[in-house]
C-alpha cells in the first residue's frame, strides 16, 4: 500500500536531519513543474503533483539512503540540482513523491592539474567552478546559455552542450568519471582514466539518464588551458541559410575546428544583431587556442568563406561583445517572467539535428508547417548552433501570443510546436536533440505505462522501433539491471 503524505515526510526525516527536508507548501508548488511550464507558473496555476518533500542530502551516503527507502516503499523520486530544466523533467507522474535536491552537496573536491581534470560534487554550479578554474589558468570549455544556473549533476544527466562544442564536444566528450547511486542504495564509482575499450562505455548508461536511472553524486571533467587572449572573432552577413549551410559545412570538412560555429537565419539575427543585420542571415566563428592554432583555423575559416563574394565581413568587436552577454542568469529568467505576464507573448526553443544533405530541407518545413498550422504564431526563426563532421542542429525559436487558459496552453502551442518540427526532422533523416526535443517526460507511453521515473529503463526497448519518437541515439542496453 502506498504511504501517505505524512508518513513520507516522516520517513525522509529519519535519514536526513529535519532541517533537510523543506515541506514549506508555496517551495512545493514551484516545486512540482520546470520552465517548459512557465505560462501556467507565472500564472500561479499548478497541474502536477505536489512533491511531500523537497529533500536535501549533505552527501552520498544520505543519497543511498533515501534513494533506497523510497525504492522499497515505491515513492517516486525527482532528482535536482540547478533546477534549470525545461522539459517536464522535474514533474512526477506519481502522487507524493519526492525531490531529491542536491544543490547543497557543492564541493569541489580536486583540482587536478597533472592530469588536467577537476572533481566535484553533484551542486557545484558550473560559472562557479568556471571563475575559480579561470583564476587559476584554466576552464571546463563547457558553456551552456544556462551556465550561471546549472550545476554539474544535472549537466550531466542532461547530456548538456554548450557554445564552445564544435571544439569541445557536449559534456559526454568532457566527463572523465563518476560517482552514482542507483535505487537500491548501491553506490557506483567509475574511475578516472584516460581510455577504457572492455564492452560499452559504462559511463554512457549515466551521462543523459536525466535522472531517470540513478542520482549522480560526484563528476569528474577535462580541463583545458584558459588563454582568452588568443579568442578570434568572425562575423559576417548573407542573404541565403543554405549558402550558410555550406559554408559551415566545408569549415568541417577542410578540418577546422573553430569553437563557435553559428548561422542565424533572417528572423533571429534581428533578435540578436539588429544593429547590423539589416534582414539578412549571420554567420559567427571564433576560434581559440594556443595562439599558431587560433590563427591557423581563423584563416582557414575566411579562406573558406572568401570563396562566396555576397558575404560581407562585419567589425570582429561586435561578435565578441554579443557573445559576452549570451547567458542567462536569475535576472534573465525574472526579466522573461514579467515580460510573459505583460504581454501574453510566449517564446519557447526546440532543437534537432541532421546531417549535412537534409538540414536545410528540415529548417525551411519546420518553419513553413509552424507558421501555416500553429494560430497566433507571432514570430518564428531559428539557428544552427553547434556543428560536426557530418552535420548540424538546428535550434529553432518562436514566440506566440496565448489565448487560452494558462494549463491548455501546451496543449494547443508548445506540444504542437515541437511535434511538427519533430516531425519534419525524423522525416528528413535528421532527429531531434532531446533536451529541447522530447525528454524523457515528454513521450506520454513512458507516463501511462510506469509511472516511477526509475523505471524508465524498462522501456527502452521502445527506442529501437525505428517510428519511436524517443530514437534519438541514446540508446541503453535493456535489462541492464537484471
Ligand atoms: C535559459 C536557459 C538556457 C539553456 N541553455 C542550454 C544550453 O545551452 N545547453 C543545454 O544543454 N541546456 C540548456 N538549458 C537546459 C538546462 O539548463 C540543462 O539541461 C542543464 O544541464 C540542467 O542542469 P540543472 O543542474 O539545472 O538540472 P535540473 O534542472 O536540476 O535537472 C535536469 C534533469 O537532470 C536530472 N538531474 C538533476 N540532477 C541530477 C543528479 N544529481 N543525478 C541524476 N539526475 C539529475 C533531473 O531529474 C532532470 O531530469 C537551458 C535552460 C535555460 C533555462
Amino acid at each position: 500500500m502506498s504511504l501517505t503524505r505524512e508518513q513520507v515526510v516522516q520517513g525522509v526525516k529519519g535519514i536526513v536531519s529535519e532541517e533537510r527536508v523543506i515541506t514549506d507548501k508555496h517551495i512545493l508548488k514551484e516545486s512540482s513543474v520546470d520552465r517548459f511550464r512557465k505560462y501556467e507558473f507565472i500564472s500561479g496555476v499548478y497541474t502536477q503533483h505536489i512533491p511531500a518533500a523537497i529533500v536535501k542530502p549533505e552527501n552520498t551516503e544520505q543519497v543511498a539512503e533515501v534513494l533506497k527507502y523510497c525504492n522499497e516503499n515505491g515513492i517516486n523520486v525527482i532528482p535536482r540540482t540547478g533546477f534549470s530544466a525545461l522539459e517536464q523533467m522535474l514533474e512526477s507522474v506519481k502522487e507524493n513523491h519526492i525531490v531529491l535536491d542536491g544543490s547543497g552537496m557543492n564541493k569541489i573536491i580536486k583540482i587536478d592539474e597533472c592530469n588536467m581534470q577537476v572533481t566535484c560534487q553533484c551542486g557545484v554550479n558550473l560559472q562557479e567552478l568556471d571563475e575559480i578554474l579561470q583564476a587559476k589558468g584554466y576552464t571546463t570549455a563547457h558553456s551552456p546559455q544556462s551556465k550561471p544556473l546549472a550545476q554539474m549533476g544535472g549537466l550531466v544527466a542532461t547530456r548538456s552542450i554548450g557554445q564552445f562544442s564544435t571544439l569541445y564536444g557536449g559534456i559526454e566528450d568532457m566527463v572523465v568519471g563518476l560517482e552514482a547511486v542507483f535505487p537500491n542504495g548501491e553506490i557506483t564509482r567509475i574511475k578516472n582514466v584516460p581510455r577504457r575499450a572492455a564492452g560499452p562505455d559504462i559511463r554512457h548508461v549515466i551521462i543523459g539518464n536525466e535522472g531517470a536511472l540513478c542520482y549522480i553524486t560526484e563528476v569528474t571533467v577535462k580541463i583545458f588551458k584558459y588563454m582568452p587572449e588568443n579568442n578570434l572573432f568572425y562575423g559576417y552577413t548573407l542573404d541565403s541559410m543554405k549558402t550558410g549551410f555550406e559554408i559551415l559545412r566545408q569549415v568541417m570538412v577542410e578540418g577546422y575546428k573553430p569553437s563557435v560555429a553559428r548561422l542565424y537565419d533572417a528572423a533571429d539575427a534581428q533578435g540578436h544583431f539588429s544593429h547590423f543585420a539589416n534582414d539578412e542571415c549571420v554567420l559567427v566563428f571564433m576560434a581559440e587556442g594556443p595562439k599558431g592554432i587560433a590563427e591557423a583555423t581563423g584563416a582557414g575559416i575566411e579562406a573558406v568563406v572568401k570563396q562566396y563574394p555576397e558575404c560581407q565581413k562585419v567589425d570582429s568587436q561586435l561578435i565578441e561583445d554579443w557573445f559576452a552577454r549570451l547567458n542567462w542568469g536569475l535576472e534573465q529568467v525574472e526579466q522573461e517572467r514579467i515580460e510573459i505576464s505583460e504581454t501574453k507573448n510566449m517564446g519557447f526553443t526546440t532543437e534537432v539535428a541532421g546531417c549535412w544533405d537534409c538540414i536545410h530541407e528540415i529548417y525551411t518545413r519546420s518553419i513553413e508547417r509552424v507558421k501555416n498550422e500553429i494560430p497566433d504564431i507571432t514570430w518564428m526563426g531559428g539557428h544552427s548552433s553547434h556543428s560536426y563532421l557530418n552535420g548540424t542542429n538546428m535550434y529553432f525559436v518562436y514566440y506566440y501570443d496565448v489565448n487560452c487558459a494558462p494549463e491548455e496552453e501546451i496543449h494547443k502551442y508548445h506540444n504542437p510546436i515541437n511535434k511538427i518540427i519533430v516531425e519534419e526532422a525524423l522525416k528528413a533523416g535528421g532527429t531531434m536533440v532531446h533536451h529541447h526535443g522530447v525528454g524523457k517526460a515528454r513521450a506520454p507511453w513512458i507516463k501511462e505505462e510506469y509511472g516511477s521515473s526509475f523505471y524508465i529503463l524498462k522501456t527502452l526497448k521502445n527506442a529501437f522501433d525505428p517510428n519511436n519518437i524517443m530514437n534519438a541515439g541514446n540508446i541503453i542496453p535493456v535489462d541492464f539491471l537484471k
